[in-house]
């Protein structure tokens, strides 16, 4: 099956790339996954001295098209943030560029300016920054 890794560095020195891949042996996105953790796990085991650790940020597979619609969240803190006894992680979207927190394991509130109900949305997300940006531009 054909699916995307979202791979980034472990020390969030630079932006998160894609790597296709295309394995015909790979039936199901819980292989893909696994696949795709065995793969980031056995670089790092081999790093060569000029190379840096990654990490897996995430799987896509790109032939499901209702996926756009949700948001592919990326970990933006290295360590679980805690304000005021409350702990959360914030996040970005790598598509969209919405961002949000999240409480817990999955409890994710997008962030005050995203609280539309079109942001819940990846895809109107998209539709929705654009047109904040023109009205800015304009
Ligand atoms: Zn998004």
């Amino acid at each position: 099956m054909q699916f995307i890794m979202i791979v980034g560095y472990l020390d969030g020195s630079s932006k998160p790339w894609t790597e296709d891949e295309d394995r015909p042996s790979i039936k199901t996105k819980e292989q893909a996954r696994q696949w795709a953790e065995d793969c980031i796990k056995s670089f790092n085991d081999t790093l060569r001295s000029t190379e840096a650790a990654r990490k897996l940020i995430g799987v896509k597979f790109p032939e499901t098209q209702s996926a756009s619609e949700a948001h592919v969240w990326q970990k933006t803190n290295l360590v679980t943030q805690m304000v005021r006894s409350q702990v959360f992680d914030t996040l970005l979207c790598l598509e969209c560029g919405v961002t949000a927190k999240r409480h817990g394991l999955d409890n994710i509130v997008l962030d005050s300016s995203y609280r539309a109900k079109g942001f819940r949305s990846c895809r109107t997300a998209q539709e929705l920054l654009k047109k904040r940006r023109e009205k800015k531009n304009g």
